[in-house]
Protein backbone atom coordinates (compact mmCIF):
# COMPACT_ATOMS: atom_id res chain seq x y z
CA UNK A 1 0.00 0.00 0.00
CA UNK A 2 1.40 3.68 -1.01
CA UNK A 3 1.25 6.19 1.72
CA UNK A 4 -1.52 8.84 0.55
CA UNK A 5 0.66 11.69 1.65
CA UNK A 6 -2.21 12.93 3.79
CA UNK A 7 0.26 13.86 6.99
CA UNK A 8 -2.48 12.89 10.12
CA UNK A 9 -2.47 9.43 8.55
CA UNK A 10 0.78 9.07 7.93
CA UNK A 11 1.65 9.98 11.23
CA UNK A 12 -0.08 7.18 12.99
CA UNK A 13 1.50 4.79 10.65
CA UNK A 14 4.91 6.20 11.61
CA UNK A 15 4.27 5.39 15.41
CA UNK A 16 2.20 2.20 15.09
CA UNK A 17 5.09 1.18 12.93
CA UNK A 18 7.00 1.46 15.89
CA UNK A 19 5.49 -1.25 18.10
CA UNK A 20 7.45 -4.59 18.26
CA UNK A 21 6.23 -6.81 16.11
CA UNK A 22 4.15 -4.36 13.36
CA UNK A 23 5.52 -3.64 10.35
CA UNK A 24 4.17 -0.74 7.55
CA UNK A 25 2.00 -2.93 6.30
CA UNK A 26 0.62 -3.72 9.26
CA UNK A 27 0.31 -0.37 10.42
CA UNK A 28 -1.23 0.75 7.67
CA UNK A 29 -4.01 -1.23 7.79
CA UNK A 30 -4.42 -0.27 11.66
CA UNK A 31 -4.53 3.22 10.88
CA UNK A 32 -7.55 3.06 8.45
CA UNK A 33 -8.86 0.88 10.81
CA UNK A 34 -8.85 3.68 13.43
CA UNK A 35 -9.94 6.10 11.16
CA UNK A 36 -13.00 4.08 10.33
CA UNK A 37 -14.01 3.22 13.70
CA UNK A 38 -16.24 5.94 15.43
CA UNK A 39 -14.83 8.48 17.18
CA UNK A 40 -15.43 7.01 20.59
CA UNK A 41 -13.72 4.49 20.07
CA UNK A 42 -10.63 6.37 18.64
CA UNK A 43 -10.76 8.04 21.97
CA UNK A 44 -11.12 5.51 24.47
CA UNK A 45 -7.88 4.20 22.78
CA UNK A 46 -6.26 7.41 22.88
CA UNK A 47 -6.84 7.91 26.61
CA UNK A 48 -5.89 4.35 27.59
CA UNK A 49 -2.93 4.76 26.23
CA UNK A 50 -2.03 8.05 28.09
CA UNK A 51 -3.89 6.90 31.01
CA UNK A 52 -1.19 3.97 30.98
CA UNK A 53 1.76 6.36 30.86
CA UNK A 54 0.30 8.72 33.41
CA UNK A 55 -1.07 6.29 36.54
CA UNK A 56 1.32 4.13 36.37
CA UNK A 57 5.12 3.17 37.44
CA UNK A 58 7.45 0.75 38.24
CA UNK A 59 7.16 -0.80 42.37
CA UNK A 60 8.99 0.51 44.49
CA UNK A 61 9.77 -2.76 45.81
CA UNK A 62 10.20 -5.27 43.13
CA UNK A 63 9.84 -2.97 39.88
CA UNK A 64 7.13 -4.70 38.29
CA UNK A 65 4.23 -2.24 37.07
CA UNK A 66 1.86 -0.81 39.53
CA UNK A 67 -0.68 1.83 40.30
CA UNK A 68 0.45 2.87 43.76
CA UNK A 69 3.60 2.88 45.99
CA UNK A 70 3.50 -1.13 46.00
CA UNK A 71 2.25 -3.46 42.97
CA UNK A 72 -0.60 -5.48 43.09
CA UNK A 73 1.49 -8.54 44.04
CA UNK A 74 3.07 -6.81 46.83
CA UNK A 75 -0.02 -5.77 48.39
CA UNK A 76 -1.60 -9.08 48.45
CA UNK A 77 -1.28 -10.48 51.82
CA UNK A 78 -2.32 -13.69 50.54
CA UNK A 79 1.24 -14.32 48.63
CA UNK A 80 4.05 -15.64 50.05
CA UNK A 81 5.82 -13.48 51.33
CA UNK A 82 8.99 -15.69 51.99
CA UNK A 83 9.81 -16.47 48.17
CA UNK A 84 11.12 -14.21 45.65
CA UNK A 85 11.27 -15.01 41.77
CA UNK A 86 13.62 -13.25 40.43
CA UNK A 87 12.91 -12.22 36.38
CA UNK A 88 14.42 -10.07 33.54
CA UNK A 89 10.95 -7.85 32.54
CA UNK A 90 7.46 -7.36 33.72
CA UNK A 91 6.32 -9.45 30.96
CA UNK A 92 8.17 -12.36 32.12
CA UNK A 93 5.91 -11.60 35.30
CA UNK A 94 2.69 -11.80 32.75
CA UNK A 95 4.03 -15.34 31.29
CA UNK A 96 4.50 -16.54 35.09
CA UNK A 97 1.38 -15.63 36.60
CA UNK A 98 -0.44 -16.84 33.98
CA UNK A 99 0.64 -20.36 34.85
CA UNK A 100 -0.85 -20.09 38.50
CA UNK A 101 1.78 -22.04 39.72
CA UNK A 102 3.70 -19.59 41.65
CA UNK A 103 2.11 -17.88 44.78
CA UNK A 104 5.24 -15.96 45.86
CA UNK A 105 6.91 -12.44 45.37
CA UNK A 106 8.77 -11.29 42.08
CA UNK A 107 11.60 -8.84 41.40
CA UNK A 108 12.00 -7.53 38.03
CA UNK A 109 16.13 -7.09 37.31
CA UNK A 110 15.13 -4.09 34.08
CA UNK A 111 17.18 -6.65 32.26
CA UNK A 112 20.36 -9.20 32.48
CA UNK A 113 24.32 -8.84 32.66
CA UNK A 114 25.92 -8.27 29.18
CA UNK A 115 29.39 -6.71 28.53
CA UNK A 116 28.75 -6.94 24.77
CA UNK A 117 25.46 -4.63 24.93
CA UNK A 118 27.34 -2.52 27.37
CA UNK A 119 24.70 -3.72 30.80
CA UNK A 120 26.83 -3.82 33.63
CA UNK A 121 25.24 -5.32 37.16
CA UNK A 122 24.68 -1.65 38.49
CA UNK A 123 22.25 -0.88 35.88
CA UNK A 124 20.54 -3.27 37.12
CA UNK A 125 18.20 -4.08 39.82
CA UNK A 126 20.28 -6.30 41.37
CA UNK A 127 21.51 -4.06 44.90
CA UNK A 128 17.75 -3.77 45.78
CA UNK A 129 17.45 -8.02 45.54
CA UNK A 130 20.45 -7.90 47.84
CA UNK A 131 18.42 -5.80 50.40
CA UNK A 132 15.04 -7.16 50.20
CA UNK A 133 16.90 -10.66 50.79
CA UNK A 134 18.64 -8.67 53.93
CA UNK A 135 15.83 -6.76 55.00
CA UNK A 136 13.09 -9.25 54.32
CA UNK A 137 12.31 -12.52 55.74
CA UNK A 138 13.32 -14.37 52.11
CA UNK A 139 13.85 -18.15 52.21
CA UNK A 140 14.07 -18.63 48.62
CA UNK A 141 15.12 -16.95 45.58
CA UNK A 142 14.02 -18.63 42.00
CA UNK A 143 15.86 -17.29 39.48
CA UNK A 144 14.02 -17.04 36.88
CA UNK A 145 15.77 -15.95 34.18
CA UNK A 146 15.44 -16.50 30.40
CA UNK A 147 18.27 -19.34 29.36
CA UNK A 148 21.17 -17.47 27.30
CA UNK A 149 25.07 -16.73 27.91
CA UNK A 150 23.96 -13.27 29.48
CA UNK A 151 20.95 -14.91 31.42
CA UNK A 152 23.85 -17.79 32.79
CA UNK A 153 26.16 -15.15 33.35
CA UNK A 154 23.48 -13.15 35.23
CA UNK A 155 22.69 -16.22 37.72
CA UNK A 156 26.10 -16.84 38.56
CA UNK A 157 26.71 -13.18 39.33
CA UNK A 158 23.50 -13.28 41.58
CA UNK A 159 24.15 -16.23 43.40
CA UNK A 160 27.05 -14.90 44.21
CA UNK A 161 26.06 -11.87 45.42
CA UNK A 162 23.46 -13.86 47.89
CA UNK A 163 26.19 -16.23 48.76
CA UNK A 164 26.73 -14.67 52.67
CA UNK A 165 22.84 -14.79 53.29
CA UNK A 166 20.73 -17.66 54.59
CA UNK A 167 18.40 -18.46 51.47
CA UNK A 168 17.64 -21.44 49.15
CA UNK A 169 18.85 -20.39 45.55
CA UNK A 170 16.73 -22.33 43.14
CA UNK A 171 16.61 -22.15 39.22
CA UNK A 172 13.88 -23.44 36.52
CA UNK A 173 14.27 -26.99 35.70
CA UNK A 174 16.18 -27.77 32.25
CA UNK A 175 13.45 -28.05 29.67
CA UNK A 176 13.49 -24.50 28.93
CA UNK A 177 15.52 -24.38 24.87
CA UNK A 178 18.47 -22.10 25.18
CA UNK A 179 18.04 -18.63 23.69
CA UNK A 180 13.87 -19.12 24.17
CA UNK A 181 11.97 -16.25 26.37
CA UNK A 182 9.76 -17.10 28.69
CA UNK A 183 7.20 -15.01 26.97
CA UNK A 184 7.04 -17.38 24.08
CA UNK A 185 6.16 -20.31 25.61
CA UNK A 186 3.09 -22.11 26.32
CA UNK A 187 2.25 -21.99 30.34
CA UNK A 188 2.58 -25.34 30.60
CA UNK A 189 6.16 -25.30 30.17
CA UNK A 190 6.53 -22.77 32.22
CA UNK A 191 4.56 -24.09 35.06
CA UNK A 192 6.72 -27.30 34.61
CA UNK A 193 10.05 -25.60 34.62
CA UNK A 194 8.33 -23.57 37.62
CA UNK A 195 7.17 -26.38 39.57
CA UNK A 196 10.73 -29.17 39.19
CA UNK A 197 13.18 -26.19 39.73
CA UNK A 198 16.03 -26.51 40.53
CA UNK A 199 18.29 -25.75 43.44
CA UNK A 200 21.53 -24.26 42.96
CA UNK A 201 24.81 -25.77 44.92
CA UNK A 202 26.79 -23.06 46.51
CA UNK A 203 30.02 -23.46 45.16
ZN1 LIG B 1 5.84 -5.13 43.65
Amino acid sequence: MKDLGISALDKLIDQLAQLPGIGRKTAQRLALFILKSDTQFASDLANAIINLKQNTHLCKRCFNIAEDDLCAICSDPTRDQHKICVVEDIVDVMAIEETHTYSGLYHVLGGVISPLAGVSPDQLHIQELIRRVQEEDIDEVLLAINPSTEGETTIIYISEQLKPFNVKLTRLASGIPIGSHLEYLDMATIGRAIQSRQELKKG
